[in-house]
């Protein structure tokens, strides 16, 4: 069996390979001019600012100590002044220039650095939203949103302190300990082995901390996920919280999940504090080292095997070298650590994209011009996935909730399914919206499978109006247009008019304009059923789905409401789940559905004729009528 306690997204996560490649290839490639500007500035800034230590230490000599003549590396002496005054302001000038060099890229690889790893954050948020978005049904019943929000929001920031940060420091790095060692050489390549006589034992050292610290991010991550799942439960699901008064329980889970991140956010700092003076204490041993050879050398003239000439200058300029140096090493830890945390992000990243979607349209979808909205189930037996990983593996063992369905509803009809909680009803109606696939059997819109027809034109089809009418965070106007976009002022009136719904709105604080939803007005649960019904009717779709849409309003609310669903299903062909088979008595077809199978099917009259199931529900629900009537009478 392909199910295990792992999470579809750990099992795709698992499969990605080498996910920061990917990331630049995919995402990084397109932005290219801004990284290769971004690079391209960090370098000239940091070549930059070496300069004033070396001119420093040529102008000591030359101005200052008269030892040397003035002279600059790479530069032709006959371009430079000759007088001593000239010279001093030449050299002054230059490090100015160097400074302000420095400064102004800068400016400009902060500027593209960040505005490539922005644009490429954008494109990733944008495109994991939309894969997000059409993963089927069941990926969505396995309650990942919690994941998928971290996935959205933490992992895309990690990728961009990764891309901006992370990036520039190394090419800083690179080109600082490239940069310096370079010139330390050429000045005194004697000198230089001493001072970087520590650089083997900081990249031991490095490795050690890397090696060290590797583990530790792992479980980090891995606890903070688990808080965040925590914490999702527990406000989530508040209301149990408060109803079973459990928030001493929940306050301690939390408190466990946090005090565990605690713990290894604890371990990783205190290895950061091992790392950081260590590195510290290297670089000092360097500068030590450089200062007594150099000192030495200057007073006494070379010390053991060194030999040849040494000068304050050069003395001066290695010195503020070797403090230059350290910063830029320091860095690495936070570098790898920005690194492991975008691999893990990148990772998760592109596990969430890359879990398969097999509710899509077949690649020649017929698109239904007209439809008529004729519907005929053949055969149909399902079950649903084990869970969301079941489900991208095509893996059909879940327990069988329907069998044999077989029925069909001919343009404009209306056809009822009743029977007890539980026995399918929903399920056979997500199936013709094909939120699922069918394990077996088929089920045909206008003669066609449904797996033939384009999604967006069967789904434009097919109305639903369920029990939780869902409104968006929008005013009235726009939540009713949701509908059909493309539908007129005039023409959402209408449809609010149909829906018994126009005077309510009218009676809102900015009537069609009024905010609802999350952060405006609270409606009432019949206010919102029937802007549900007012979405429907402009949606004006040729197949309608009604799932208990009158349950929980009181009857006045009900009397309208059920005005308005007359005339939303007259001419629809219509699918009506409902318990109380008072609304259901019209119907030309009744379907009794028990534990997954049609048990009896026929009109109102040729049921209760039959005597069966459904006769003995009729007998309770009009005895219970008639009992409350004849209490009102007494
Ligand atoms: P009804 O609409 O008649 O109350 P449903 O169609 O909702 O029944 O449920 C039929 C069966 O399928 C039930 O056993 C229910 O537990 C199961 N079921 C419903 N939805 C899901 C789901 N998303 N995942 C797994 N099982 C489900």
């Amino acid at each position: 069996m392909a199910t295990s306690d792992r999470s579809v997204f750990d099992t795709y996560r698992d499969r990605v390979d080498r996910p920061l490649s990917r990331l630049f290839r995919v995402y990084g490639r397109p932005e290219i001019e801004w990284f290769a500007l971004g690079m391209a500035a960090n370098v000239v800034a940091r070549i930059a600012s070496l300069l004033p230590p070396l001119v420093l230490g040529i102008a000591i000599d030359a101005i200052f100590v008269e030892t040397e003549p003035f002279s600059l590396p790479v530069v032709p002496d006959a371009w430079l002044p000759v007088t001593q005054s000239g010279q001093f302001w030449f050299s002054a000038a230059l490090i100015a220039g160097a400074f302000l060099t420095t400064a102004i890229f800068t400016w400009v690889y902060g500027t593209a650095a960040n505005t490539f790893a922005h644009r490429v954050m954008h494109a990733v948020r944008t495109d994991s939203f939309e894969r997000m978005q059409r993963l089927d049904m069941s990926f969505f019943d396995d309650k990942q949103t919690g994941e998928v929000m971290s996935v959205l929001n933490n992992d895309a920031s990690n990728l961009e302190v990764f891309l901006d940060d992370a990036l520039q420091n190394s090419a800083r790095l690179g080109v600082m300990v490239l940069g310096i060692a370079a010139i330390l050489f050429y000045l005194n390549a004697q000198l230089a082995l001493v001072t970087l006589i520590a650089v083997p034992a900081m990249v031991l050292f490095t490795l050690w901390f890397m090696r060290a610290v590797e583990p530790i991010y792992v479980a980090q991550r891995a606890s903070i996920g688990d808080l965040n799942t925590r914490l999702e439960n527990s406000l989530g699901g508040v209301q149990l919280v408060k109803t079973a008064t459990t928030e001493e329980y929940e306050t301690e889970r939390v408190r466990r999940a946090s005090y565990d991140y605690f713990e290894q956010t604890m371990a990783v700092i205190k290895l950061n504090y091992v790392y950081r003076p260590g590195m510290e204490l290297l670089a000092g041993v360097s500068f030590a080292a450089t200062f007594v050879v150099g000192g030495i050398w200057l007073f006494s003239g070379p010390p053991l095997f060194f030999s040849g000439e040494f000068t304050v200058g050069t003395f001066v300029t290695f010195l503020l070298m070797t403090q230059r140096f350290v910063t830029p090493l320091a860095e690495v830890s936070t570098i790898i650590d920005q690194y492991e945390n975008a691999k893990a992000s990148s990772e998760r990243v592109f596990g969430l994209m890359d879990i398969p979607v097999r509710i899509t349209d077949a690649p020649d979808g017929v698109s239904l011009d007209e439809p008529e909205g004729r519907v005929e189930y053949r055969h149909v037996e399902f079950a649903y996935p084990e869970s969301a990983l079941a489900a991208a593996e095509n893996d059909e063992s879940g327990e069988r909730v329907l069998h044999d369905i077989d029925f069909e509803a001919a343009p404009g009809e209306t056809v009822a399914l009743v029977g007890p909680t539980g026995a399918g009803k929903s399920t056979i109606l997500k199936l013709l919206l094909r939120l699922y696939d069918v394990n077996r059997g088929e089920i045909r819109v206008d003669g066609h499978d449904v797996r033939d027809l384009t999604l967006s034109r069967l789904r434009g089809a097919i109305g639903y109006v369920g029990q939780d009418a869902y409104l968006f965070d929008g005013t009235v106007t726009e939540n009713i247009r949701y509908g059909n976009f493309e539908a007129d002022d005039e023409e959402v009136q209408d449809a609010a008019r149909a829906a018994e719904a126009h005077e309510f709105i009218r009676d809102l604080p900015a009537g069609y304009e009024t905010r609802i939803g999350e952060r405006g007005v609270k409606l009432s649960g019949g206010q919102q059923q029937r802007l549900s019904i007012a979405r429907t009717i402009l949606q004006d779709p040729e197949i309608l789905i009604l799932d208990e849409a009158t349950s929980n309003v009181d009857t006045e609310t009900e009397r309208l409401i059920q005005r308005s669903l007359d005339r939303l299903t007259a001419e629809r062909t219509t699918f009506a789940i409902a318990h109380r088979l008072s609304t259901v008595k019209g119907a030309d077809t009744i379907l009794v559905v028990e534990d997954g199978r049609i048990t009896e099917r026929g009109t109102h009259e040729e049921l209760l004729e039959e005597g069966g199931t459904y006769a003995t529900l009729w007998g309770v629900q009009a005895g219970k009528i008639e009992a409350l009537s004849g209490r009102f009478e007494d």
